[in-house]
């Protein structure tokens, strides 16, 4: 249960990483280019907590968790960079976007690590995976998969996000099948970019 909602908190970290990054990116752009920007799922991991009975140290805790309303969607499985299968339209695009993040944490962090397992609904994220270097493998639930992180230059493929925002593909890695068409997007009600999650 302290494994899941530690989890959850590197999850907001890593997330708020993402976050920070384009809007670093987008504020050293020229006003027009920065406009173009594609439209940037606003998402962020429920808050939780866990709950300790003062009253009984013998008995059970309790892990706390915001509650999620709209429709439960998993994006990627924890052993994939890529969206799951058979996702279309506003999913598929969150889906993207999440796999986008992963190239950013990843990059971020030396390569040591980047969150998989995603899932939620609306907005929300919950009970994610930490992905890490194999010499931080204990420090994570049992879905800790250090191989995919050892893969991830041949796992994953650059989509649209990554190509707006500068991210080099490695090697010959873009998928097209990957790349929404502009003219899609204002089709997908993603809501808007936020700084504040
Ligand atoms: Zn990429």
């Amino acid at each position: 249960m302290l494994v899941e909602a530690n989890c959850i908190y590197w999850g907001g970290a890593l997330m708020r990483l993402v976050y920070d990054f384009m809007e670093n990116f987008k504020n050293n752009l020229p006003p027009a280019s920065a406009a173009s920007c594609p439209s940037i799922p606003d998402l962020r991991f429920v808050h939780c907590g866990v709950a300790v009975p003062s009253s009984n140290k013998e008995g059970p805790i309790y892990l706390l968790e915001e509650r999620i309303d709209d429709k439960f969607v998993k994006y990627i499985l924890n052993n994939s960079l890529s969206p799951v299968p058979h996702l279309t339209g506003r999913d598929l695009k969150i889906a993207l976007f999440l796999c986008f993040s992963q190239h950013v944490q990843y990059l971020d962090t030396q390569e040591n690590l980047f969150l998989s397992d995603f899932q939620g609904g609306g907005p929300l994220l919950t009970d994610p995976q930490v992905i890490t270097a194999s010499k931080y493998s204990t420090k994570f639930a049992a879905g800790n998969i250090s191989s995919v992180l050892e893969s991830f230059k041949q796992l994953h493929k650059c989509n649209y996000y990554c190509q707006w925002f500068g991210l080099t593909p490695y090697g010959d890695s873009t998928d097209v099948r990957e790349t929404v068409p502009r003219s899609v997007e204002s089709d997908m009600d993603l809501g808007t970019q936020s700084t504040s999650t």
